[in-house]
C-alpha cells in the first residue's frame, strides 16, 4: 500500500452474451463485444436501445441477468464496483458543490487510501492533464459548465482507471465547447494510452471520436466497426439509415446480379447469394456521360431539387422508386428543372449489398 496504481495502458473489456432483463423486456440482450486496449469505443443508438446499461453493467451498478463481462483476464460480473477501478463521467458531472476542485479530483484517492503527499502530487498530474491546475482551490460552484466537465475527467482519471466509462460528457455544453472538448478527450485517451467507452446518442460525435463505434438498437448490437465501414459497409438497413442518407432497394442477388422485388437486374460485386438489400448512397449517383459501360443505365424524372450549402439535392422518379441523388455544386451545374429526364447509374463496387435483409 501507500502508491497510487499506475498503468500507462487501458486494459480490454470483452462481453459474452451478456443480457440485462427486466421482467420479460431485455435492455440489452446478448451482447457480444471485445473492446481492446486502449481502443476509444463509442455506444450510439436512438433513445431507449440500452447503451447507459451497458455502462452500468461494466460500472457494476446494474448486475447481468446473464452471460459474462471480462475487464482485462478478470471476469468481474461478480466483483462490487468499488472494486473494479474504472472511471466514470456523467453527463452531470456528479460533482461535490461545497468542496473545492482538489478534493474533488482527490476524492477516488482518498477513499482508496492513499497517503496525503501522493494524494497531492497525483491531483496536480490529473489537473495538468486537463489544463485545470489553475483552478485547484475554487470551489466547483465558481466553475463553468465546460470546466467542471474538465474537473469530472480529472477525477475519473486521478487513479489511472483499467478503463473509463463516459455517458454523454458533452451534452450540456454547447456546440463550439463541445467541439473543443470532443478534440482533448481524444488526445487525453491517445496519450494515456487509456480504454474509453462512450455513450452518445449524436453520430457525428461517435464518428469524430471513435476508433470504433457499436450501433445499438432495441437492447441488440447492430453493428460494431470503424467509422467508414458503418458508412459504407452498414450490416442493415438501420445501420445504413443511421449514417446519413440511403437508397435501399430490396430484392434478390446471385452471381453478381441483384435483382430488385419489381424484376430490375443491377450489377454488382456481391457473389453469395439470396435475399438482400442493396444500399446506394445519393452521392454515389452519377448521371449521363458520368456513367461508365459497367454502370447500371438507368432513367429517371427530376421530381425536386434542393440546394444546401455547397450541395445540390435531386430526388427523382424511377423505375427502382424514388432516388435521391447529391452533386456538388460548381459553376457549371445549374439544378435541372422538374420533368426533366436523366440518364443515371453508380459505380456496381460502391453499391453495397446486405445479406439475409427483407
Ligand atoms: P437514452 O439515450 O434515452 O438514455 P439508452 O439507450 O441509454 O437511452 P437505457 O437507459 O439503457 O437506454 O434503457 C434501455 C431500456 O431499458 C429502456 O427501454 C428503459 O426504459 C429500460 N430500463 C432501464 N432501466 C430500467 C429499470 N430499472 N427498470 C425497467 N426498465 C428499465
Amino acid at each position: 500500500a501507500g502508491t497510487a496504481p499506475i498503468n500507462t495502458r487501458g486494459v480490454g473489456v470483452r462481453f459474452e452474451q451478456l443480457s440485462k432483463r427486466y421482467g420479460d423486456f431485455y435492455a440489452v440482450d446478448s451482447l457480444d463485444l471485445n473492446v481492446a486496449p486502449g481502443e476509444f469505443l463509442s455506444i450510439l443508438g436512438p433513445s431507449g436501445s440500452g447503451k447507459t446499461t451497458v455502462l452500468m453493467l461494466i460500472a457494476g451498478f446494474v448486475a447481468p441477468t446473464s452471460g459474462r463481462l471480462l475487464l482485462g483476464d478478470q471476469d468481474i460480473s461478480q466483483i462490487p464496483p468499488y472494486k473494479r477501478n474504472i472511471g466514470v463521467v456523467f453527463q452531470n458531472y456528479a460533482l461535490f458543490p461545497h468542496l473545492d476542485v482538489r478534493r474533488n479530483v482527490g476524492f477516488p484517492l482518498e477513499v482508496r487510501g492513499v497517503p496525503k503527499d501522493e494524494i497531492a502530487k497525483r491531483v496536480n498530474w490529473a489537473l495538468e492533464r486537463v489544463h485545470m491546475e489553475k483552478f485547484a482551490d475554487r470551489r466547483i460552484s465558481q466553475l463553468s459548465g465546460g470546466q467542471q466537465q474538465r474537473i469530472a475527467l480529472a477525477r475519473a482519471i486521478v487513479f489511472e482507471p483499467r478503463a473509463l466509462l463516459m455517458d454523454e460528457p458533452l451534452a450540456a455544453l454547447d456546440r463550439n465547447l463541445r467541439q473543443d472538448m470532443q478534440y482533448e478527450i481524444r488526445s487525453l485517451q491517445r496519450s494515456l494510452g487509456q480504454t474509453v467507452i462512450y455513450v452518445t446518442h449524436d453520430q457525428e460525435e461517435a464518428l469524430n471520436l471513435s476508433d470504433r463505434v457499436a450501433v445499438m438498437n432495441l437492447g441488440r448490437l447492430q453493428q460494431v466497426d470503424t467509422p467508414k465501414n458503418l458508412y459504407l459497409r452498414p450490416a442493415n438497413p438501420f445501420v445504413a439509415g443511421f449514417f446519413g442518407e440511403a437508397n435501399l432497394l430490396s430484392g434478390k442477388t446471385q452471381g453478381g446480379v441483384f435483382t430488385t422485388d419489381a424484376g430490375i437486374r443491377l450489377p454488382v460485386t456481391e457473389t453469395r447469394e439470396g435475399p438482400a438489400v442493396l444500399c446506394v448512397r445519393p452521392e454515389m449517383i452519377v448521371f449521363g456521360d458520368e456513367r461508365k459501360s459497367d454502370f447500371p443505365s438507368l432513367t429517371g424524372t427530376v421530381l425536386e431539387t434542393r440546394y444546401r450549402g455547397s450541395i445540390l439535392h435531386i430526388e427523382l422518379d424511377t423505375p427502382l422508386g424514388k432516388i435521391n441523388a447529391v452533386q456538388h455544386i460548381n459553376t457549371t451545374n445549374d439544378a435541372p428543372a422538374e420533368g426533366t429526364t436523366l440518364e443515371f447509374g453508380w459505380d456496381p463496387n460502391l453499391g453495397h449489398v446486405m445479406m439475409g435483409q427483407v
